[in-house]
């Protein structure tokens, strides 16, 4: 995912943009601007527990089809089986294909996944995360660049915590419904040029939305298995979505987890940018980055195996967003 620096250009779209959404967002953001519950009223609520052994699990099996790349064995065999583990879950599942133009002319065959629990629930929270690989490990040695990655933590940790998250959902129900959308071909774009050639899955799902009844939110997780995590709030979240960034890090910080920093990480191109804007659901996004640090090591390397992903923090995360979850 282009987690590089939004450039000026769509940096200036989206602030025109946001004034324009600024009318349809109301009734969203109006709902949700009570203040995070307390932690008294927390321990009295039953959360299911989050397993970290079992997201780290599904980081693994992601990973042994190999990279998931478009137009490739690993890639439509890893969309079977992610469509298969929401349906056995108990999740509506359907699959969004569609043709995307990559940045160099080739034609990608994609499908976004989306799981969707307790259809009959009118108020909705939706979770992203993309579960494609990148094709090149251009942030890597050159002997590398021909060489796709293995995305255990730029695709698969996200995807393996709401895995998990649907996993829990089968034998517990929350007061909300829940839409989880696996978003494709969200890493195939040019390091050196358009911003808008990162995100297609999120870009072709926000102009033809699945859902019959609109989330309220949205919550994009995007490497979120690192060793020593930073999760800063980026200046879209902040833009589009403060009132749910607040809710988020407020029960990360209610359970101990000082990694949910209250400061700004950076302007980034991920996901929840396009989901903001043609969608106007406001969503933020849970990304290791920070300004001094950039993004995780092994981020575009071949490094980015899932010995180098830590269960602690694929623990952290899930188990903040199943309190969240289990909170509304
Ligand atoms: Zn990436």
């Amino acid at each position: 995912m282009q987690k590089r620096l939004v450039y000026t250009s769509l940096l200036a779209i989206v602030v025109t943009l946001a004034a324009c959404n600024a009318g349809a967002n109301t009734p969203e953001k109006t709902s949700e601007t009570k203040p995070a519950k307390k932690e008294k009223t927390i321990a009295n609520i039953h959360v299911p527990a989050f397993s970290a052994d079992s997201a780290f699990q599904y980081v693994v099996r992601q990973c042994e089809f190999g990279p998931r790349v478009p137009n490739t064995d690993a890639h439509e065999q890893c969309a079977s089986y992610l469509s298969q583990q929401l349906a056995s879950f108990g999740a509506e599942v359907s699959q969004q294909k569609f043709t995307a133009s990559a940045y160099d002319g080739t034609q990608l065959k994609a499908t976004n996944i989306i799981g969707t629990f307790f259809p009959e629930k009118s108020k909705r929270i939706i979770f992203f995360s993309h579960w494609d690989s990148r094709h090149t490990c251009d942030q890597d040695a050159p002997q590398y660049h021909k060489t796709a990655v293995p995305a255990a933590n730029d695709g698969a940790s996200g995807v393996a915590v709401l895995l998990e998250i649907a996993r829990i959902l089968k034998g517990n129900q929350p007061n909300v419904g829940i839409d989880i959308v696996f978003l494709d071909v969200e890493d195939y774009g040019n390091a050196n040029g358009d911003a808008n050639s990162w995100c297609l899955g999120s870009q072709h799902w926000s102009k033809n939305p699945h859902y019959k009844t609109k989330p309220q939110f949205g919550i994009l997780l995007d490497m979120v298995g690192g060793d020593s995590p930073s999760f800063g709030i980026d200046v879209i979240s902040q833009q589009f979505a403060q009132n749910i960034a607040s809710k988020v890090w407020n029960m990360a910080h209610s359970l101990g987890y000082k990694q949910f920093k209250d400061e700004t990480s950076g302007q980034l191109i991920d996901d929840h940018v396009f989901v903001n804007l043609s969608a106007g659901i406001p969503t933020i996004d849970i990304i290791d980055y920070s300004s001094t640090r950039g993004f995780p090591s092994t981020w575009h390397t071949h490094l980015d195996t899932p010995e180098n992903i830590s269960k602690e923090t694929l623990g952290m995360v899930g188990n903040v967003l199943t309190n969240v979850i289990f909170n509304e």
